[in-house]
């Protein structure tokens, strides 16, 4: 049975939207309390496998851990008891997100003490790589410094180590699904324009539908709703895979790494 899994990034405060990437508050809201009124319950993504076989399950997720998630996004959620996955690069903890290019204010990705202000019952933290960079273009070397270096960054500044990652751009090949592995995470996620097949399924390539800021909340349900149907590909797949296309050409800037740290300064 497919599940799904949503992807989220940056939640605004006012109606207006730079991009695909950005949604308004107000409309957010709107999702989770269509969610909630249609019968659907969240769960942590690390329970996939256990819970995400039950019939009205879905999972958030937000990439980039920006300050709008802790600001907006957690405080609307556990008004609903809602869960969701942060996937935040530890290269860019506590700093403007420069490899955003939106045109207006960079948004900032939240700091260690805010990381470890969530409620581990209602916000996993997960890795999205340590510099944001696409993965399937570095080095072995490199590569393991993205993941395995990443990873404990991560782990010594929130204080437990992530099971799961978020491709940064949504780009793996074998060998970066491997390096995943070997870093110790147990779970990935892609951008696959579409639901996940079933809970065991593609452990390294967990499928996610990208929520954009025009799909009103009755949208919403009626996508996962078509998705359990198996009809989803007809209904929204010719959507939303466009515009991903179109963001390989103009979002992902060139390759610039964030140096590891020794250790991560804990204050920031
Ligand atoms: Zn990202």
């Amino acid at each position: 049975m497919t599940v799904p899994i949503l992807m989220y990034h940056d939640i605004v405060d006012g109606p207006e939207v730079r991009d695909e990437f950005e949604v308004p508050l107000a409309r957010f809201c709107e999702h989770l309390d269509a969610l909630a009124a249609a019968g659907w319950k969240t769960a942590p993504l690390s329970s996939l496998r256990t819970t995400g076989a039950d019939a009205r399950t879905v999972f958030l997720t937000f990439d980039d851990g920006f300050t709008s998630f802790g600001k907006m996004a957690v405080p609307a959620l556990s008004a609903r008891g809602f869960h969701a996955t942060v996937f935040v690069p530890s290269g860019w903890v506590g700093k403007p997100a420069a490899w955003v290019e939106t045109g207006g204010a960079t948004p900032t990705v939240m700091s260690w003490p805010q990381l470890r202000g969530l409620d581990p019952d209602q916000v996993e933290v997960g890795g999205h790589g340590h510099s944001h960079v696409a993965l399937d273009r570095l080095t072995d070397d490199e590569l393991r410094a993205e993941l395995t270096g990443g990873r404990r960054v991560l782990a010594e500044g929130i204080g437990r180590p992530p099971t799961l990652l978020a491709y940064p751009f949504g780009y793996h090949t074998a060998k970066v699904r491997r390096a995943a592995a070997e870093a110790g995470y147990s779970d990935a996620c892609e951008v696959g324009y579409g639901l996940q097949p079933s809970p065991g399924a593609r452990r390294y390539a967990l499928r996610r539908l990208i929520v954009r800021p025009g799909m009103d909340g009755p949208a919403l349900v009626r996508v996962l709703e078509e998705g359990q149907r198996g009809q989803l590909r007809q209904a929204v797949g010719s959507l939303l895979r466009p515009a991903w296309r179109v963001v390989r050409q103009w979002r992902e800037p060139p390759v610039r790494l964030v140096p590891l740290p020794s250790g991560p300064d804990l204050s920031r």
